[in-house]
């Protein structure tokens, strides 16, 4: 058998096995899921959850009661007390350590840490030397204590923060209620001096020539979060750690993986004539469900739009999934992207559910374009006769995370797992978009130019399987933030109405953001400092990573390749390697020998290189892409360690690579320090992937702290440029 068919085979396994694994390793299901229990007046009706294989007589959950806390707009700033942060009760306290919070490569010794001593509130900062042992340099500090004492004082005499609001859009409603309650200062038509913060609608590049402050967005998170480069970036990490990464439905690229696609459908039904599955087509860069539908067939593709070949992801459908009131529904959770070095992901504790309007059944040729009963999306369903309008959070087409949790609970779901679960996929799809966001990133703020630091809030689309298991559906780079939903005033008028439950969820996701993301309260810990007179609740925010690392951390493989590939980039400002700066790469890793000559490397740059350029739609800058030198390198892993798997080689590789970088920057050291005129000296921060902590700061302090640091460093431009990425 060839090695295609082999591949097929395995593939097919996979198709067959999708969702059938459960989550082997992830978060702790101690993790405290979100349930906020239904008003008093509203019983849940736990017989009409559809849930393979529960009973529900045997809920042993407790859920907490009468929490309803729909309120009209006006009374935002006074009774947000409970929103978000009191119905959902944070991790329980118990245990010794709570986090390691590496704030350096987590992979490497001889860093500074972070230790959170769980129940005392301590902190202990220290190093961790070479030889494993911990030594602390604050021992007997309760620096929370002081952290808190010093945000006290900070509070009361600091001005207040600033907002640019100007770009907004359609999130400006949330963000004004956010903004007030905080009593910080909105900006609605931009400021001459610099603010604070800047909140963009749409992209980084909504306000051009940001050089300080934060801005909502990355750059190229727009485009990372595409269908197309989502699905690449997930597939790439299903090569490396398929069971870790089957949340993710199989997908195929359209127009270029159609071949792929049909072949591999035809050996499905031949294989096993019962088998007949559905698929969804989704054009890339649509959304709110814009030009989606079902096939059951590949020649039901509509693969062309005029003489253009049509870009989209055509996806395994999922075909039971969890019903309630028999109807589908997907969940909407809110994540918060802090900072891309280090990595730190917040989740938040509620979220929305959206309905379906029509009774769900498993796909049939009669029922494919049943758009009501397919397709969950709210822009779709409002239009429905049968879209339900509800100001109370428990019922309608449009409710809270919570009270479905709640609702499962009852029944006698496991909703810490199914939380757990969750929290697991959210943190591996992050590791998957990293990579190429880092690329982005230099190329938009490259090193020495000055430039805000970013954060974003992204909405993940899940879909929970009939087996409870979460299915990721998409990411939104830009979650709709809208407080207020369309209604049908009179026959066929529509009007935007204020709407509580998004209210409920949305200011509370935007508050907390802004909160977390105080210029002058750096630390979580200060963040509760900021409660001056008790007016604000609990964050609704939680932090799953680094708190996870342990978890996760071995995933982040692809990512030290994107640090290799920043290295070896040329030009600032480029996200394209060229075939000098490949050559550079296998000379400085040592990556040739006589069964990998120099004529092989470049062989293997045309190949690639003129593959991927055919395939990727927006190529205007010629050379390798990162996608392609991931692709690259997992075949010279392939080829050099060939008794291991692709993880394992790929991991032997960079250690090579890394290494060798390493060993070179040491001869530099020693060249440097030998030299009176000593020349910059390189720092190993790119080669190994390291954090600087300075880089999580603002962009002014950081500015600031890092000329302070070049005295000490005295940086190589290639080595700034990893800096201000990291
Ligand atoms: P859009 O960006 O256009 O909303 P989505 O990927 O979110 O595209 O898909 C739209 C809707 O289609 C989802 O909200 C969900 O209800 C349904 N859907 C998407 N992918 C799948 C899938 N693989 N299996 C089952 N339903 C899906």
């Amino acid at each position: 058998m060839s090695d295609h068919y082999v591949k097929v085979k395995v593939q097919l396994e996979q198709m067959k096995s999708f969702g059938e694994n459960a989550e082997k390793e992830g978060v702790p299901t101690e993790e405290q899921a979100p349930v906020s229990s239904p008003p008093a007046s509203l019983s849940p009706d736990p017989s009409s959850i559809t849930i393979a294989g529960r009973d529900a007589s045997d809920t042993s959950i407790t859920c907490k009661q009468g929490l309803n806390r729909v309120k009209s707009r006006s009374k935002a700033g006074k009774e947000d007390k409970n929103s978000c942060g009191k119905h959902i009760s944070d991790l329980p306290l118990h245990g010794n350590v709570v986090s390691a919070h590496v704030g350096k490569n987590l992979n490497r010794l001889g860093h500074d840490r972070t230790l959170h001593i769980k129940g005392t509130g301590r902190i202990l900062q220290g190093k961790l030397e070479t030889n494993g042992n911990y030594v602390t340099v604050h021992p007997s500090k309760n620096i929370q204590d002081a952290r808190r004492e010093e945000g006290f004082k900070l509070a009361r005499k600091r001005r207040p923060v600033t907002v640019d609001s100007s770009k907004a859009k359609t999130s400006l409603e949330a963000l004004k209620l956010s903004i007030k309650q905080l009593k910080w200062k909105e900006f609605p038509l931009g400021r001459r001096t610099a603010c604070d913060i800047y909140w963009h609608g749409v992209s980084f590049h909504d306000n051009e020539n940001i050089v300080s402050g934060q801005v909502n967005k990355f750059p190229g998170m727009i485009e990372m979060l595409r269908k197309i480069n989502l699905s690449r970036a997930v597939r790439t990490m299903q090569d490396l750690f398929p069971e870790e990464y089957d949340f993710y439905p199989r997908s195929w690229i359209l127009p270029e993986e159609y071949q792929q696609f049909s072949t591999q459908m035809r050996m499905v039904k031949e294989n096993d004539a019962t088998v007949n599955p559905t698929f969804i087509v989704k054009p890339d860069g649509g959304s709110q469900g814009d030009g989606i539908y079902l096939i059951r067939d590949p020649s039901d593709l509509k693969v062309m739009v005029g003489s253009q070949a049509k870009q989209a992801v055509v996806q395994e459908y999922i075909q039971k999934p969890l019903l309630i009131d028999k109807l589908k529904f997907d969940i909407r959770l809110y994540v918060l992207v802090k900072s891309m070095e280090p990595l730190e992901i917040y989740i938040a504790k509620e979220g929305l559910t959206r309905f379906c309007t029509e009774p769900y059944q498993e796909p049939s040729q009669k029922n494919l374009s049943h758009v009501f009963m397919h397709l969950t999306n709210y822009s779709l369903n409002v239009h429905s006769g049968n879209f339900v309008h509800s100001d109370s959070q428990n019922t309608g087409s449009k409710r809270t995370l919570s009270s479905v949790l709640y609702r499962l609970a009852a029944k006698g779901v496991d909703i810490k797992k199914v939380w757990s679960d969750i929290i697991a996929l959210v943190i591996k799809t992050v590791i998957a978009v990293v990579p190429e966001l880092k690329v982005y990133y230099q190329a938009d703020i490259p090193p020495g130019k000055p430039g805000p630091t970013c954060f974003q809030i992204l909405g993940f689309d899940i879909l929970l399987m009939k087996n409870l298991k979460p299915v990721l559906l998409e990411v939104n780079s830009n979650p709709s933030m809208r407080i207020e939903h369309e209604q049908e005033v009179a026959p066929g008028v529509f009007e935007y109405v204020p709407s509580p439950v998004d209210e409920e969820v949305k200011v509370g996701v935007i508050r907390d953001t802004l909160r977390l993301m105080d210029p002058s309260h750096w630390t979580s810990s200060a963040v509760e400092c900021q409660d001056e007179g008790g007016a604000l609740p609990s964050l609704c925010l939680k932090q799953v990573y680094p708190k996870y690392t342990k978890q996760f951390n071995y995933l982040r493989l692809v990512e030290r390749i994107a640090v290799l590939f920043i290295r070896f980039l040329g030009v600032k400002g480029n996200m394209r390697l060229g075939p000098t700066a490949f050559r550079t790469f296998i000379r400085t890793c040592k990556l040739s020998n006589s069964n990998f000559t120099m004529a092989s490397v470049d062989i293997l740059y045309i190949d690639i290189t003129r593959r991927w350029s055919g395939s990727m739609s927006d190529s205007r800058e010629a050379g390798m892409g990162l996608q392609a030198f991931v692709e690259a390198f997992f075949y010279m892993a392939g080829r050099r360690f060939k008794s291991l798997v692709l993880k394992d080689q790929v991991w032997s590789l960079l250690e090579q690579c890394e290494a060798q970088l390493e060993s070179q920057l040491g001869v530099e050291d020693r060249r440097s320090a030998s030299c009176s005129r000593a020349l910059p000296r390189a720092i190993k921060t790119q080669t190994l992937g390291l954090a600087n902590p300075l880089l999580s700061s603002p962009a002014p302090l950081r500015r600031a702290a890092s000329q302070d640091y070049r005295l000490h460093q005295r940086l190589k431009p290639r080595t700034l440029r990893a800096n201000v990425e990291n």
